[in-house]
């Protein structure tokens, strides 16, 4: 009976010559289609193999399914997955999902004309960095702020229009690495600064800083030590102190903040500086990223004395270091969130992550727990809630701990009849016998998930799921079960 029905699932080349089909092979090409009849045929041929299915679909049923999978799915390589590591800003994933407006904004946007560089009132050539003026004006209370590319782009360009051809204090206990290309002594030499390293690895006093000042001081510069912290016999010269000495010498004050808060946020455990605080000490320039813990797109945003940042605006590296209309709109819409702190806690995705609470996310791990059940528990896969530690990531507060919770995935590697699997590209149920490869299966699934693998099971951390991946997940699970 099964060998019978098994024999009657239709081959691939024959369903390709059907004429129903001719349209999607000239839109999708006939590789990708075939790829796509073979996994829908062999999800068939699994189902009946293991008893689950007495009936095969008809042809027109066959075909449908693999038309609508061909639409919903381009084969594009950048592609949207489920981020189950609870790592918040995974730079590997893309760092901060946006919000709903932003949404909106970028597709208006990207999607037609907009007055990025155009003055409606007068009819005149704008710049493109008055759409984010005035808010970040408002949110930071500085004078004046640029946007450019990223956080390492913001520093370049401040090094290179504040201090080219002149000496630049740093602290050495500041002399970071963020991600292996920006390194705070490379960054220099590329802006034509010359560095002077002050004081030593954990202490660093005003003192130090003062004695090495002189008449080729272009500037002090502060880092904010986003991915690592040095503890123990340390000291630090306050922003205070600093840009008391970079106001008697006439001279900027330039402070990379990394993540750059509105508001800090110490009461979910995070201690990362926040941009008033560090305005009101009188850093004279602020960088920091828009899409680390500010929750928008990826950007380098400055503000800071009109005086600095209007030399940066004039620099030639200014035009080669420019945001897109998209990014913009991003983070135009973004910041008006933050005008009102509850509706951002609300709205902007990387704020809600942080600070969901515990009791939240242990009822939205055993919800996709009992949906994870109900339909890919079987003999093979077991699901349990656990509490797990969730991080922020994306080089911010490396020592700040989440309590968070996972759905827990146990293998049963037992044998499972190996039959001769029809040809495939990914993983299939079949080839399943250790966590690693329920782990890859579910890399290479319709719906991509990253987990992570320790202690014997498969973690899928529930902080950083989105609305509607626990429906995705399912789906991921159950066709990976129907096979095992
Ligand atoms: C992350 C970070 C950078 C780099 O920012 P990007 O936006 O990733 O370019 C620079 N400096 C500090 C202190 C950082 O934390």
């Amino acid at each position: 009976m099964r060998q019978e029905l098994l024999r009657q699932i239709p081959k691939i080349d024959v369903l390709l010559e059907d004429e129903r089909l001719s349209r999607v092979i000239e839109r999708y090409g006939r590789t990708r289609t075939a790829d796509v009849l073979r996994a829908v045929t062999g999800e068939i041929r699994q189902a009946v193999l293991s008893g689950k299915e007495n009936n095969l679909p008809d042809v027109e049923t066959i075909l449908q399914t693999a038309q609508c999978r061909l639409e919903e799915n381009p084969a594009y390589s950048l592609r949207p997955v489920i981020n189950g590591t609870g790592i918040i800003l995974h730079t590997n994933l893309g760092r901060a999902p946006l919000s709903d407006r932003a949404l909106q904004a970028v597709k208006a946007a990207a999607g037609g004309y907009s007055n990025l560089e155009y003055r409606l009132d007068s009819g005149s050539r704008g710049s493109r960095h008055d759409h984010v003026t005035e808010i970040l004006r408002e949110l930071c209370g500085t004078e004046d702020a640029m946007v450019v590319n990223n956080n390492a782009a913001a520093v370049l360009l401040a090094l290179a229009a504040l201090a080219r051809g002149k000496e630049v204090l740093v602290s050495r206990g500041e002399l970071i690495e963020i991600g292996g290309s920006f390194r705070i002594p490379d960054v220099c030499e590329q802006g034509g600064a010359v560095l002077r390293e002050v004081g030593t690895t954990n202490r660093t006093r005003l003192s130090d800083y003062k004695g090495e000042l002189n008449e080729e001081t272009g500037a002090l510069f502060k880092a904010h030590t986003s991915n690592y912290r040095i503890v123990g016999f340390t000291e630090e010269t306050s922003l205070e102190e600093l840009s008391g000495l970079a106001r008697e010498n006439g001279i900027p004050l330039i402070y990379d903040m990394g993540s750059g808060l509105f508001e800090g946020l110490e009461r979910y455990g995070i201690e990362e500086p926040d941009i008033l605080h560090a305005q009101k000490a009188g850093a004279d320039v602020l960088t920091f990223s828009g899409d680390k813990l500010l929750g928008a797109a990826q950007a380098g945003l400055i503000v800071g004395r009109k005086k600095y940042i209007e030399k940066m605006k004039r620099h030639p590296l200014a035009r080669a270091l420019r945001v897109d209309k998209m990014t913009l709109a991003a983070l135009e819409a973004t910041l008006y969130e933050y005008r009102d702190r509850n509706q951002a806690r609300r709205e902007i995705p990387v704020l809600r992550m942080v600070s969901e609470s515990p009791e939240a996310l242990r009822k939205k791990a055993e919800e996709l727990c009992a949906r994870l059940k109900g339909s890919a528990g079987n003999g093979r896969l077991t699901f349990a809630v656990e509490p797990c530690q969730d991080r922020t990531g994306g080089g911010s507060a490396p020592l700040n701990v989440l309590e968070g919770y996972a759905v827990t995935v146990r293998l049963d590697a037992g044998r499972t009849e190996d039959i001769s699997a029809p040809e495939k590209k990914g993983i299939s149920g079949t080839d399943i016998h250790s966590l690693e490869d329920l782990e890859k299966a579910l890399r290479l699934a319709e719906f991509p998930l990253i987990g992570r693998i320790t202690q014997d099971r498969l973690w899928i951390s529930v902080r950083t799921l989105l609305a509607g991946n626990e429906e995705k997940i399912t789906e991921d699970f159950k066709k990976i079960s129907l096979s095992l």
